[in-house]
């Protein structure tokens, strides 16, 4: 790879403005018109990349760059995505990770792997990642969509859920969509996946296909719910994401 860092701030990523979405040179860090504070930095293996993340706003990019978010980059084939959405995963994951988990000691750097390790104790931590699915439902030609309580309040999306201890990834499509929309669902098939480093989900989309019930909305989690046609689409996340992917069938 020819990038020589990935510097983020607030997980907006450094780009060059002259090359989409390419990221910075080493050096690059110099060129802000005033000198930033480095809240953490670390090399990533096997690429050798500096990743830095910034202290406070973004601000004002360097002449000739630009700040993006990562979502902007999905989609198009770059061959430094992975690295860069790797490069975020990583460094949410050592911001969160300054401590042993088992005796509170203070974690040091694994020579090899890509670990911390407790001196104290020999606890080793790995980076984390959460499993979640996502799930386009279908019902006669048409896929049910839902506004969220937490999420913008006018896009419709597709219900989506983190995977519980215990249960497969199957099990839990089948639980988010009954206690969400009230529904039983029968065939549940794998679709897609990508990472997500907000802060380390693993989206599993899946597509499953309505076998009984009348919606009956989970008022803690959804405002509204519909089965829609694929022509008379409401607003829906941008591309990019997995729920545009299930819902415009992109997989
Ligand atoms: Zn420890």
């Amino acid at each position: 790879m020819r990038a020589g860092s990935f510097i983020f701030c607030d997980s907006q990523l450094l780009v060059r403005a002259d090359a989409p979405f390419t990221p910075a040179e080493k050096g690059a860090l110099d060129l802000f018109a005033s000198p930033r504070t480095v809240a953490e930095s670390f090399v990533m293996r096997p690429e050798g990349v500096t990743v830095y993340a910034l202290a406070g706003e973004p601000g004002a990019a360097p002449n000739g760059y630009d700040w993006v978010r990562l979502r902007m980059m999905l989609g198009l084939g770059l061959p430094h995505t992975a690295a860069a959405l790797r490069a975020l995963g990583l460094l949410n994951w050592r911001e969160s990770h300054r401590f042993c988990s088992r005796c509170g000691g203070a974690l040091e750097e694994h020579a090899v792997e890509v670990a911390r390790f407790c001196p104290a104790c020999g606890h080793l931590e790995y980076p984390g990642i959460a499993p979640a699915v996502i799930v386009r439902v279908e019902k006669e030609g048409k896929i049910l969509l839902a506004r969220h309580v937490q999420r913008i309040p006018h896009l419709w999306t597709c219900l989506a859920g983190y995977v519980e201890l215990g249960e497969s990834l199957e099990d839990c499509v089948r639980r988010e969509v009954r206690e969400e929309a009230g529904i039983e669902v029968g065939e549940v098939r794998y679709a897609v996946s990508q990472y997500w480093p907000y802060p380390n989900q693993m989206m599993v989309g899946f597509v499953a296909q309505w076998q009984a019930g009348e919606l009956k909305l989970q008022a803690s989690e959804l405002t509204d719910a519909r089965w829609f046609h694929p022509s008379e689409l409401p607003d829906t996340p941008p591309k990019g994401t997995m729920a545009w992917r299930l819902i415009h069938g992109a997989y």
